[in-house]
């Protein structure tokens, strides 16, 4: 059997809003084993967000654990971080935004490599080009800022960032949401082809679900921070068995 390579046990996460507490995640146990990709669905503010962010280490949450390759990276220090990073990535809807504006592409890269392992200059900038090789942007395109990219062309910048460090698993929270559809596809076969090479895992977060029946080995439906479906994405989007999965689907489909 495949190994487990994320497990989230049990994870809560509340924000206090004005006179009540918000559950944006409630008792959410997932799991993804190594080359799989995990679908996450649900309405706008059914706390996919949230969960990606927890296990990111970008947020706390209030209980429960994050189990990454065997580790438990629930309470791990800030300096630990980087041998966390060093295993899990995550690509942002917002690729050019999470860019230095005053940074070249290559720069950008280098100092993400640089700061996950110590390589002489040579080796980094040898790097930059493979790796802009894998996600096929052109090679000049590495002296460019990233204004100076379309959505797609930063995206695989993005992409490429990540996958600099080797990781095990790529979160992407609605990373092709904002890209035209010819481009989402491209970008989309990009992922399918790193989880062929690379047997990388994901956890892909979006809203669109024509892309899990086609991209996802299995999908969570969230609803009021709670997963209220889990399966293989066909038979969720063929077959589903909770209420709320069937009017999402009915409503993609209108
Ligand atoms: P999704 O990604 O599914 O749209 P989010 O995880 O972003 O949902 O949000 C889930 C809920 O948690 C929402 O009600 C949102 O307003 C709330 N929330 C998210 N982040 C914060 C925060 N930093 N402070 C307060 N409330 C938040
Ligand atoms: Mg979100």
């Amino acid at each position: 059997m495949d190994k487990i390579i994320l497990q989230c046990n049990n994870l809560r996460k509340t924000y206090k809003k004005k006179n009540h507490l918000h559950v944006a995640c409630d008792d959410i146990n997932l799991y993804i084993k190594q080359g799989e990709c995990l679908g996450v669905v649900g309405e706008s503010g059914s706390g996919k967000s949230t969960l990606a962010n927890i296990i990111m280490k970008l947020e706390k949450a209030d209980s429960g654990t994050v189990i990454l390759n065997d580790k438990d990276i629930t309470n791990v220090k800030r300096n630990e971080l980087k041998e966390v990073y060093k295993e899990i990535q995550m690509v942002f809807q917002d690729a050019i935004g999470s860019f230095n504006p005053r940074l070249t592409i290559e720069e950008s890269i280098k100092e993400y490599v640089c700061n996950l392992c110590s390589t002489t200059e040579e080796e980094k900038k040898h790097k930059v080009d493979n790796l802009l090789q894998m996600v096929g942007l052109p090679k000049e395109y590495k002296d460019r800022y990233p204004h100076e990219l379309s959505g797609g062309q930063c995206q695989r910048a993005a992409i490429a960032r990540a996958l600099s460090a080797h990781p095990k698993i790529l979160v992407c929270d609605e990373a092709t949401s904002a890209l035209d559809v010819s481009v989402q596809a491209q970008v989309v076969e990009l992922l399918k082809e790193m989880q062929e090479k690379m047997n990388i895992s994901y956890l892909f977060i979006t809203h669109d679900l024509a892309l899990v029946s086609s991209f996802c080995d299995r999908v969570a439906v969230m609803k009021n921070g709670k997963v209220v479906e889990v399966g293989e994405a066909k038979e969720v989007i063929n077959n589903p068995q909770h209420e709320y999965t069937k009017l999402l689907i009915q409503s993609a489909y209108l």
